[in-house]
C-alpha cells in the first residue's frame, strides 16, 4: 500500500480502511481473514458460498477506491493522504468533512482518536482528530497564512437519535436545534471554546471522550448508536455568530450493522437502528448531490445532516473524505460488503 501522492482536486475523496485480526479473533481458528488489498487502491472480499449441489465456493468481490489501506498502515499514514489534504482547503475558506464508516469494532473511534485514555498517555496525538489540530496550528502561524490573523474554536458533540448532546460540557446537556427564515441551522448554545495550542485541545478531547462514554459499558454501548461530531473553526473575530472563515468536521458515525441483526434485538434497539440507517442513506444522498453540484440537498432528512448543513453547502469550496471501515474477518463478511458497497455508492457519481 504504497500510496505516493495525496489526492489533488478532489472533491471526494473515498478510502477504505482494514484493521487487523484481534487477539480474540487470532485465537478462533474458525475466523479467517477474508480480505486482500492487492494494491494501493484495489481490494477483494472473499465470501464463502455454496453452490446449489452444497459445493462450496469462494465468491470473489473486487473495490476500487481512492485509497486501500491495508491493516499494516499506521493512523499517520492513512491521515497523511484522508485528512490532510483538507486542512489547507479550510484556510483557504473552504469547508471540509472527514466521516469515519463501517460496523461497530471495525477501527472508527480508533482511527479518529476519540477514544477516552486520560492525558499524558503517549497516544493522545495519534488519532485524525489530535493530527487534524496539530497541523491547523502550525498553518495558523506559517507566512501563507498569518496575516489573516486566524483564531482557532472547537466543538465537540453527539447525535442520538433525533436528540443533540453538548460533549464539552459535563453532564452531556442536550442542545436545541433550529432553522432560522433563511434555512441557516443552529444548534443553540452550542459549546465552541477558543484555544491556542495543541494542549488545548487535546484537553477538550479527552473531556469529550469521556463525556461520551461515562456510563457505559461495552456491552451497551450508546457510543456505538451515536455520532460524535468533532469540529475544528477557523475565525477572523472572536464573534461566534458571524459565518466562519473554514470548517473541518472530523466524524466518528454510528455502526452501521443496525439493519442487518433485526430478529433478535428489543424493540427500542431496533428504532435506533432504523434512524442510523436513515441517517447513513441521507448522508450518502447528500454527498453524492454534493459531487454531482446538485443544487437540491436532501439534508432535511436526518438530524446529522441537517446540522452539518452549512458543511454541505457552497458549491466548489465544499470538500468530504470518507473512510469506511472494515474488519477482516470471515464473521464480519456480510457487514463488510455492506459497508464497501455504501463506499462505492458515495464514490460513484
Ligand atoms: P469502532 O469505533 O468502529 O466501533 P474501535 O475503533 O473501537 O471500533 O475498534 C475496535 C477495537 O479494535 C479497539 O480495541 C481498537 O483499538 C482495535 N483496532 C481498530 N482498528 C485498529 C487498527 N488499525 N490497528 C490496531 N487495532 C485496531
Ligand atoms: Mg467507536
Amino acid at each position: 500500500t504504497a500510496a505516493k501522492e495525496p489526492p489533488k482536486e478532489h472533491q471526494i475523496i473515498v478510502c477504505v480502511r482494514k484493521r487487523p485480526l484481534n487477539q480474540k479473533e487470532l485465537a478462533d481458528k474458525k475466523e479467517l481473514d477474508v480480505v486482500s488489498i492487492h494494491s494501493r487502491d484495489h481490494l477483494v472480499v472473499h465470501e464463502p458460498r455454496k453452490h446449489v449441489n452444497l459445493v462450496k465456493f469462494l465468491e470473489n468481490h473486487s473495490f476500487r477506491f481512492d485509497y486501500a489501506f491495508n491493516e499494516n498502515c499506521s493512523n499517520a499514514f492513512v491521515y497523511e493522504f484522508t485528512a490532510r489534504p483538507l486542512i489547507r482547503h479550510i484556510f483557504d475558506g473552504g469547508m471540509a468533512t472527514c466521516f469515519a464508516y463501517g460496523q461497530t469494532g471495525s477501527g472508527k473511534t480508533h482511527t479518529m482518536g476519540g477514544k477516552f485514555t486520560g492525558r499524558n498517555q503517549q497516544n493522545s496525538l495519534d488519532g485524525i482528530y489530535a493530527m487534524a489540530t496539530r497541523d491547523v496550528f502550525s498553518l495558523v502561524e506559517s507566512p501563507a497564512y498569518v496575516s489573516l490573523n486566524l483564531r482557532v474554536f472547537c466543538s465537540f458533540f453527539e447525535i442520538y437519535g433525533s436528540r443533540v448532546y453538548d460533549l464539552l460540557v459535563t453532564g452531556k446537556p442536550q442542545l436545541k436545534v433550529l432553522e432560522d427564515g433563511h434555512q441557516q441551522v443552529q444548534v443553540v448554545g452550542l459549546t465552541e471554546n477558543a484555544v491556542k495550542n495543541v494542549e488545548d485541545v487535546l484537553n477538550l478531547l479527552d473531556l469529550g471522550n469521556s463525556v461520551r462514554t461515562s456510563g457505559q459499558t461495552s456491552a451497551n454501548s450508546k457510543s456505538s448508536r451515536s455520532h460524535a461530531v468533532f469540529q475544528i473553526v477557523l475565525r477572523k473575530s472572536s464573534s461566534i455568530t458571524e459565518r466562519p472563515h473554514g470548517k473541518f468536521s472530523l466524524i466518528d458515525l454510528a455502526g452501521n450493522e443496525r439493519g442487518a441483526d433485526n430478529n433478535s434485538v428489543d424493540r427500542l434497539t431496533r428504532l435506533e437502528g432504523s434512524d442510523i440507517n436513515k441517517s447513513l442513506l441521507v448522508l450518502k444522498e447528500c454527498i453524492r448531490a454534493l459531487g454531482r453540484q446538485s443544487a437540491h440537498l436532501p439534508f432535511r432528512g436526518s438530524k446529522l445532516t441537517q446540522v452539518l448543513r452549512d458543511s454541505f453547502i457552497g458549491g466548489k469550496k465544499v470538500k468530504t473524505c470518507m473512510i469506511a471501515m472494515i474488519s477482516p474477518g470471515l464473521h464480519s463478511v456480510e457487514h463488510t460488503l455492506n459497508t464497501l458497497r455504501y463506499a462505492d455508492r458515495v464514490k460513484e457519481l
